[in-house]
């Protein structure tokens, strides 16, 4: 094989393997991401929670007051009523009395409704706060093992880069250029072995003079079908980077 596709090929292993590592990379913390968003949005569903009590909670000072206004205009009644003389005028008062005393029970009726209405509320806002402690504790142990793995990861890639320049050496920059253009266009594989005349990336025959030119080892060629760099590793057992069988 020429001796340049060698280190092409040692190259692309190695660059695989970073391509492979960095997507990795990616995925770790997605369980902490999709927590992180469970978090924000209780969090949020609280705050509204928050908001309704608040406004329930004025709603029932309302209620208070106008309860003591109530109580002091009957109390006031009260007191007039003993100065009443005439009996019409005093069955009138006392009339009037019970028809206000009606309309403060159905007050007081309305105050019992509503302080139930915000206990559930409270209950609510309990179970929210309780989940948020939950998930709080959840993002906090996660994120010490995301963190971990990550920096794992990132260690293996660095040592993998490491390597990358003493590959480099061996490639010609006009080589090394063609393998980036198609590695990028190519999903991070630029380079194929062709087996009985197939390129093992796109699984298409070569031209049969093509094969022929390929296993003269002259050249550098290219898969006519998805112009990656191609190499034939011999006749006898395939050793190379695509080879299906090995494993
Ligand atoms: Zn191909």
């Amino acid at each position: 094989m020429i001796e340049e596709l060698r280190h092409l090929i040692a190259l692309q292993e190695l660059d695989k393997e970073i391509r492979a590592l960095s997507q990795a990379l990616e995925e770790i913390p997605a369980n902490l991401r999709e927590l992180e968003a469970k978090l924000a949005a209780v969090q949020q569903e609280k705050q509204e929670e928050e908001q309704k009590v608040e406004e329930l909670q004025t709603q029932h000072r309302q209620l208070e007051s106008e309860m003591v206004m109530m109580d002091d205009s009957i109390s006031r009644s009260r007191e007039r009523l003993m100065e009443i003389k005439d009996n019409i005028e005093y069955k009138a008062m006392l009339r009037e009395i019970a028809f206000r005393e009606d309309r403060k029970d159905q007050k007081e009726t309305e105050i019992l409704e509503l302080l139930e209405i915000i206990e559930v509320h409270h209950q609510t806002l309990a179970q929210q706060q309780e989940a948020i402690i939950t998930l709080q504790r959840q993002i906090e142990g996660l994120r010490a093992e995301v963190e971990e793995q990550m920096a794992t990861v990132n260690q293996q890639i660095q040592e993998l880069t490491a390597r990358r320049p003493q590959v480099l050496q061996q490639i010609s920059p006009n080589l090394l250029k063609r393998y980036e253009f198609i590695r990028e266009r190519r999903n991070g594989t630029a380079i194929a072995e062709v087996r009985q005349g197939v390129c093992l990336a796109c699984h298409m025959s070569l031209p049969p003079q093509q094969f022929i030119e390929l296993q003269k080892e002259q050249e550098i060629l290219s898969c006519p079908h998805c112009q990656r760099i191609i190499y034939w590793s011999g006749p006898g057992e395939p050793e190379g980077l695509n080879s299906e069988t090995a494993a």
